[in-house]
Formats: C-alpha cells, sequence, structure tokens
C-alpha cells in the first residue's frame, strides 16, 4: 500500500464512517458477542507476503463493527460519555496524516504553540482565572499521576527526586471515598503505597468534610507521617459527588499540601456559568484536570490538567538530557517536560477544530441539552411507584433502583440491568451506592437527541414488566 491508494482508499473509509454514524440507532449499543469469539476468526500467524486491501477492508467490515461496543451511539448511557464530534475526527485525520512526535517546540513548534493557546482558550471557556496555564496529557490517569508526583517529591524538599522514597515518613494523600480509583492507582505508581491514600469522611452530601480533612492531617502530624497533598473530585465516577472545593482547599493550603482537583468529567459542564457553583475556589488549586472526550466531544486522547504553576511539576518530570536539548533557545516551552512519556501526539489540533466549528454557545446548547433532558428522565421515573431514584441528578447522572414493593430491590435491579443489556436499545452500567445495586443513567453523546434518553424510561419500565413476579421476597 502507497500513498495512492492510500487516498482511494481514505474516501471508502469516509463513506464507511457516515454510513456507520447514521446507522448507528439500528445497531445494539452493547457489543453481542462472547470472549474469545474476535480472537478465533483470525489466524494464528501473520501473513509472510502483503494482502490486498480489498481483503483486508471485507474482514474489517466483517468481524469489527458487531464486536465491538458503540460509544458513539446515541443511545449509549454507560460510564460516562467518551463523545466524538465529527470535527473532532477530522482534525485526528489529519493529526494522524502528519505522524509528528510534539514532545519538544523544535519538533512542532506547531502542535505546541497551538496546544498553549487551547489550553488558554479552554480555561476561559471554563472561567478558569487567568493565572493558570497548562499542558495536554493523554487521560486524566496520568494527570492526576504527575499531581500526585509532584505532591511527593515537594513534601521531601525534591530530596525523593534523587533519593527515593524509601527510609523516610510514610507520605500521605487525601481524598474522599467518591474520588475515582485513578487515584488509588497513582498513589501505587508513585511509590507512596495504597495504606497511604487516607479516604476522608465525607458529609451527607457525599462531598468532602473539610473537618475530617484536618483532622486527618492532624493526626497524621502527630504520628510523624509525611502530608503531602489533596485530591478533591468535582462530579466523582460513582454517583457525581463533588467535594466542598473552597472550604477544602482552605484546610490544604494551612496545612502547606499542594491540591489537585479531578473534574475529569464534570469540568466539561464548567463551559456554562451555571453549573461553576458545583467547583466554586477552584482557582484556589495547584492543579486541575478535565476531560474533554467526557463531554464536549474532542474524542480520547485527550485531558487537559490546568496548573497554578508548572514548576514544580517540571521539577519532579521534567528532564533534558543532551539529545533533548533546543540549541539556541533556553526559553521555549517543551511539553516532555510536563508529562509521564517523550512521545507526545498533536491532541490540540481537533480541541482547535472542535471550537471553532461548533462554538462555545454550540457546545453550551449540547451540555444544557444532555442536563435537561436527563433531569427530565428522573422526574418520568418519579412518577412511577416501582422506581426509586436513589441518587439526585447531578449534571447529567443520576441512579436508579427498579424496586416495587415488597421486593428484593438490589436483586430485581440488576436482573433489570441484565436484561436492558441484553436488549441492546440502551446501554447502561450500575455502580454501589451505599451499600446497593444502583443502575447509573448518564447523557452525553455527541448526537443524542431527547428521544434517545427517554427511550430510558421506555425500555425499562417494558422490561421490567417481564420480571414482575420473579423476585419477590418470601
Ligand atoms: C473518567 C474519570 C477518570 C479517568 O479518566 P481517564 O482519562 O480514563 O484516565 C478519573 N476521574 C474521574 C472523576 C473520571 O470520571
Amino acid at each position: 500500500m502507497n500513498h495512492d491508494d492510500l487516498r482511494h482508499w481514505s474516501k471508502r473509509a469516509a463513506d464507511w464512517t457516515h454510513a456507520y454514524h447514521t446507522g448507528l440507532r439500528d445497531r445494539p449499543v452493547r457489543a453481542q458477542t462472547t470472549p474469545g469469539a474476535t480472537a478465533a476468526r483470525l489466524p494464528d500467524h501473520p501473513p509472510e507476503q502483503p494482502e490486498d486491501l480489498e481483503a483486508i477492508f471485507a474482514d474489517f467490515e466483517a468481524i469489527v463493527p458487531d464486536a465491538m461496543t458503540h460509544w458513539q451511539h446515541p443511545r449509549f448511557f454507560a460510564y460516562f460519555p467518551s463523545n466524538a464530534a465529527p470535527a473532532s475526527m477530522l482534525a485526528e485525520q489529519l493529526t494522524n496524516a502528519i505522524s509528528a512526535m510534539c514532545m519538544l517546540w523544535q519538533t512542532s513548534p506547531a502542535a505546541t504553540e497551538i496546544e498553549q493557546v487551547m489550553v488558554q482558550w479552554l480555561r476561559q471557556a471554563l472561567g478558569l482565572a487567568p493565572h493558570f496555564t497548562g499542558t495536554i496529557h493523554d487521560s486524566a490517569t496520568t494527570c492526576t499521576l504527575s499531581a500526585v508526583i509532584t505532591m511527593r517529591d515537594r513534601a521531601t524538599g525534591w530530596d525523593s527526586v534523587q533519593n527515593g522514597i524509601t527510609g523516610r515518613a510514610p507520605i500521605r494523600i487525601y481524598a474522599s471515598a467518591q474520588t475515582h480509583s485513578s487515584i488509588d492507582k497513582s498513589v501505587r505508581l508513585a511509590g507512596i503505597g495504597q495504606g497511604n491514600l487516607v479516604k476522608v469522611a465525607t458529609e451527607p452530601d457525599f462531598g468532602m468534610d473539610p473537618a475530617a480533612l484536618d483532622a486527618a492531617i492532624r493526626a497524621d502530624l502527630q504520628a510523624g507521617l509525611l502530608p503531602a497533598g489533596v485530591v478533591l473530585c468535582t462530579g466523582g465516577t460513582s454517583i457525581g459527588a463533588c467535594d466542598p472545593i473552597a472550604a477544602c482547599l482552605e484546610v490544604a493550603k494551612r496545612h502547606g499540601l499542594y491540591a489537585h482537583v479531578d473534574a475529569a468529567w464534570a469540568g466539561n459542564a464548567m463551559i456554562c456559568p451555571e453549573f461553576r457553583h458545583l467547583w466554586e475556589g477552584v482557582d484556589g488549586a495547584d492543579s486541575v484536570v478535565f476531560n474533554p472526550y467526557k463531554g464536549l466531544g474532542a474524542q480520547f486522547d485527550g485531558a487537559v490538567q490546568f496548573l497554578a504553576d508548572p514548576a514544580p511539576q517540571i521539577r519532579s518530570m521534567g528532564l533534558r538530557p543532551d539529545y533533548l536539548q533546543t540549541l539556541g533557545h533556553e526559553d521555549i516551552t517543551n511539553f516532555n517536560e510536563w508529562t509521564v512519556p517523550l512521545g507526545r501526539r498533536f491532541r490540540a489540533l481537533k480541541l482547535w477544530f472542535l471550537l471553532r466549528a461548533y462554538g462555545l454557545e454550540g457546545l453550551r446548547e449540547k451540555m444544557r441539552n444532555h442536563i435537561a433532558w436527563t433531569a427530565e428522565l428522573a422526574d418520568k421515573f418519579r412518577t412511577n411507584p416501582d422506581f426509586r431514584i436513589t441518587t439526585e441528578p447531578c449534571l447529567a447522572l443520576f441512579t436508579f433502583q427498579y424496586a416495587p414493593a415488597d421486593a428484593d430491590a438490589d436483586a430485581l435491579t440488576e436482573r433489570l440491568l441484565k436484561r436492558i443489556n441484553d436488549d441492546g436499545r440502551i446501554y447502561l452500567t450500575q455502580t454501589t451506592h451505599e451499600g446497593r445495586f444502583v443502575i447509573r443513567m448518564t447523557a452525553g453523546t455527541f448526537d443524542c437527541t431527547r428521544e434517545d434518553v427517554m427511550t430510558v424510561y421506555d425500555v425499562a419500565t417494558e422490561l421490567a414488566q417481564t420480571l414482575q413476579g420473579s423476585f419477590i421476597r418470601p
């Protein structure tokens, strides 16, 4: 295959893409396949001789789409959205065509500078203070890992950068139990250890209790441990819990701790001023992450980390060996010094296309619609006595149970969820809330309509009928 062939096949791929997206509603949302089924359709050995593109493309069409869960399906309501706007897909084709490594300004001047400008555009879009700068990582996990590594080294007075953390007082990180498992993973990877992640108690609204945070830090200081940083969440993954950012930051600052805010999903909603009360005080944070692929439509990968001051993170992670020096330029930005990997993709291009093709007003309208339709759906469930809203909507997320009188609601809800996902018209996932099995409902696919969201009520009530009587307690 050469570049003339690529031109031909790119057009074929574009036609396929159009047919795929316009036909998504006719497909089951979740892959209807079994483990091992796809692998069994592939040969055991790689081909020795080149194969014809017709055959390769035909196999793609025959094997792949039916064995995928369709994240861009308008009735995908599981996990969090990983939504993709057409303008973002187009930019990714161009990024792919250029295929540059964007680790130094010199290796990718336009990518570096567009990334700097997009971070500033997004900072303004989210209403963050002008002192924030930032960078674009692959995922929120990497942003949080970067922040946790910075907390660790800062707490040791940067001695750990050279000497590691063995033989010193345990480093302590604080977060609520509502924060994402990426915090747990980050403390493991940073060598701090899961046992030194303190899960701080929450208040009745499931946000962190600032007094409990203060008490935990004091107790650790008393015990000779080394408090290093706090990870707060705006929009926790399970039910959308929000920590009281201003009050918790006040505690963190009083103890001189570094503070990172994980708003991977909810940060997207901050393009609308009316939701910014959810992270009131965020301008006091040292680091803030949000994933534009969880709502704005800039497809994975890409996570924006805003930094009040990039210097501490660069001090932890920035290396500049001789072969990466840019001779004659001391003051340029080399983004690999801000991030974990050396090689970096040109992720800013899709943000540039996205923000221009829809405008902030266009994106706000989508966000407001998803949130309003989700609230309307919750109200619909509320009118049905067989269903129970277990957590109220936070932005476009709520949880519910199927709980007819006298029934074992956990078992029945689990049965209903399985039936819903086997049916295929919609896709929902679960979480455990206060020990109960609940269904999570969240909207956010770029092409999702009000009718798509209301389908959830119709499908859930229709399939619930088929379970009636099967799980009544004796
Ligand atoms: C999705 C999510 C993450 C993880 O995001 P990745 O980009 O997949 O690493 C972390 N925190 C929260 C709150 C999330 O919703």
